[in-house]
């Protein structure tokens, strides 16, 4: 291939790649690479353009703003003046040619006047008024027509429908920039993940896509603002001849302006501001992607004029990025201290927001499908501020062949204990609580606290202490500690260490329900543990108990008994609770025994009217004797207790042959069995 030929090549591809983002960043609000990426290929066609000037065409991405809105659904706006994007700085090498080619235009030496302003990340927005009043409201488009958006932008409250004061121009058309404050995006993107919806990559497309809504209400009920920052159409003997001027002027009609704006003089001014704005930046409530420098005398804007997309008086020196691209290179299990499974993505290091990253939460096996991340997958990752880096977008068309599903692991990372997922949880948990290294400060926390084992004196920085120095790494290591090994920490002297093992030695024996309910099963509380000491009586008949027999307790459903199941079928959970019994824990059993519960195992129904007592009453009676009492009748009843008028439970039980008794015959049995 000929020089020329490679050249022709590699335009045609850029222009259709930029072409092709554009679409994407400009019509479905959704980008598909970051701006990096983009700002890079746009630079490459600038400059091979540049080199070969004969190779410009009309329709190339370099000569054009935006995106064309003929395949968007809003009626067309032509703007009268153009809306133009502006030409962008890098460096401050850039910035100082800005500058030079500024004073040369204007063959003067004298220092230049610049208005800067912040580069909030929205987008643009042209506000027409007549007679005071907001006639239109339309984006940029391609920078010739826009889109017709004016019912949605009457609903923003900082964009007035009616002009203060009384001396404006009879045609006036305003332009700013529509933004999405951050802790707004922060609360749509939740609201979207919840609701299992496609979330957006920043508050720029979350701006552009709520802004774009074809009903008006979506507009209405999200956080959008307004800032002006020029005027593009209005009869001059209304304003100033300051850009600075011009924008107090239009917030003295009602509209909002950027407090942060300032006027300095020459490049010296522009940069010292940028550096300002950029430490400040993460404490902004708005994002801003940069500064914009502009001109402030608009005779000299006037004088300087336009290329084909951008004013020659106006510049933007961008921050450095908060979003790029990297390829996840592997997807990793974390266990927390509570548990949860947490996936990470292990990334390509990457410079992002300040910082080298090399690892990004995801939250959930959720968060994982959202996305739809493979490993190996292209990704967009964003930092922003302190918040921590995120995976904000799959790449899929750069999905390599290689590329794998990421599946939830079956067993703990830490301690391969069985990593159970209750229906209906976004997080996964390890079973292993009592064992799991990940888990071993809280799990003994825990278990020591007032209202589990109640050891006087072992608080939560000395449970850390002691897993910290290695001195125990499991709850059963507690009963074999040696009063000389606790009084060496630090801040422990004799009498403290003599007490604590002391008490540790008076935990010994616990009532049963204690012992359940510090053994810290996942959603067993209290409660719940004196329900299933009542029951058991005993704890081998309660680690024996498969998951229909556990929920025949009382409060005891399904997902609490999968929790209890899954607990006691994780060795390493088991020989922990072998450690404790060796080491002389034991604990008293309940003082209802199995025995005096005559009905444990069995499920009671209630149907109809009793006479000698309330629903309640004989419910309380029959949970006494050990009995659940459940609403509705299956298989799996016992006994069916039927009052007067029974209807429908009564048919059911006759149906599946259970026993029923009627009033003369539950008075019996309570009789009977109260005997
Ligand atoms: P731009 O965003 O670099 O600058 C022009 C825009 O800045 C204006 O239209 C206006 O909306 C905004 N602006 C904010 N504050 C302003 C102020 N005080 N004064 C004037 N304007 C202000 O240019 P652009 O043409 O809108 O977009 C180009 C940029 O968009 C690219 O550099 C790239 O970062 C991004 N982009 C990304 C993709 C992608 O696929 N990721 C695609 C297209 C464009």
């Amino acid at each position: 291939m000929t020089d020329q030929a490679a050249v022709e090549k590699r335009l045609a591809a850029l222009r259709e790649l930029i072409d092709e983002y554009n679409y994407h960043y400009y019509v479905l609000d959704d980008p598909s690479v970051p701006d990096v990426e983009y700002d890079r290929l746009m630079r490459e066609l600038i400059a091979l353009e540049a080199a070969n000037p004969a190779l410009v065409t009309a329709d190339s991405p370099t000569q054009r703003v935006g995106a064309s809105t003929t395949m968007t659904s809003f009626a067309e706006v032509r703007h009268e003046i153009p809306m133009l994007s502006l030409d962008n700085a890098f460096s401050d090498e850039e910035m100082d040619d800005f500058d030079r080619r500024v004073r040369e235009r204007l063959a003067s030496e004298e220092t230049v006047e610049y208005d800067c302003e912040p580069k909030l990340d929205g987008l643009a927005l042209s506000l027409r008024y007549e007679h005071g009043r907001l006639v239109y409201g339309a984006t940029r488009g391609d920078g010739y027509a826009g889109e017709d958006i004016t019912a949605n932008v009457r609903t923003l409250p900082s964009i007035p429908l009616k002009l203060r004061g009384e001396h404006f121009p009879e045609k006036l058309e305003v332009r700013g920039e529509v933004y999405m404050p951050k802790a707004g995006f922060e609360r749509l993107n939740n609201m979207l993940t919840n609701a299992g919806e496609k979330t957006f990559v920043n508050p720029r497309n979350a701006a552009a896509g709520s802004l774009r809504q074809k009903d008006p209400s979506v507009t209405a009920r999200r956080p959008l603002e307004f800032c002006a920052y020029s005027v593009a159409v209005a009869d001059a003997s209304h304003l100033p001849d300051t850009q600075s001027g011009m924008l107090e002027q239009v917030q003295q009609w009602g509209f909002r302006i950027n407090p942060e704006m300032r006027v300095t003089r020459g490049i010296k001014g522009c940069l010292d501001y940028y550096r300002e704005m950029m430490e400040k930046r993460d404490d902004l409530p708005y994002e801003i992607d940069g500064i914009v420098f502009k001109v402030n005398r608009l005779d000299l804007q006037n004088q300087l004029g336009f290329i084909s997309r951008a004013p020659r008086w106006a510049i933007a020196y961008k921050f450095p990025a908060q979003e790029v691209m990297t390829v996840v290179r592997d997807v990793e299990f974390q266990v927390g201290r509570t548990g949860a499974v947490t996936p990470v993505a292990r990334l390509e290091p990457v410079f992002v927001g300040g910082v080298t990253v090399s690892n990004a939460t995801l939250h959930n096996m959720d968060e994982i499908h959202r996305l739809d991340l493979h490993r190996g997958d292209a990704v967009i990752v964003r930092r922003a501020g302190d918040v921590i880096p995120q995976v904000v977008k799959v790449i899929p068309e750069r999905r390599p062949a290689d590329a794998t599903v990421v599946e939830l692991p079956t067993s703990c990372p830490v301690c391969g204990s069985d990593v159970l997922q209750v229906e209906g949880e976004a997080v996964a948990r390890c079973t292993g609580g009592l064992y799991c290294a990940a888990q071993r400060k809280e799990a003994i926390k825990h278990f020591a606290s007032r209202r589990a084992m109640d050891i006087e004196g072992l608080g939560d920085r000395l449970v850390e202490l002691l897993v910290d120095e290695g001195l125990i790494s499991s709850v059963a290591d507690l009963y074999v500690l040696r009063e000389d090994q606790v009084a060496g920490l630090e801040r422990m002297g004799q009498k403290s260490a003599t007490n604590l093992i002391q008490a540790i030695d008076g935990s010994r024996r616990p009532e049963l329900w204690r012992f359940i309910y510090a053994l810290g099963i996942r959603e067993v509380g209290e409660a719940t543990a004196k329900a299933l000491a009542q029951d058991f009586g005993d704890l081998k008949a309660l680690q024996e108990a498969d998951l229909e027999r556990l929920q025949l307790v009382n409060d005891v459903g399904p997902i609490v008994a999968g929790h209890v199941h899954s607990f006691f079928r994780q060795p390493h959970n088991l020989e922990t609770i072998e450690a404790l019994i060796e080491r002389g824990v034991h604990w008293q059993a309940p003082e209802t025994r199995p025995a005096e519960r005559p009905l444990a195992g069995q499920t009671y129904v209630l149907t109809g009217t009793l006479q000698t007592m309330t629903r309640d009453e004989a419910k309380a009676r029959l949970e006494a004797l050990g009995a659940k009492v459940s609403g509705s009748v299956s298989a799996k009843t016992s006994c069916v207790v039927a009052g007067e008028a029974a209807g429908s439970k009564l048919t059911k039980a006759e149906s599946l042959g259970i026993r029923v008794v009627d009033e003369q015959g539950f008075l019996a049995l309570l009789a009977e069995l109260a005997g």
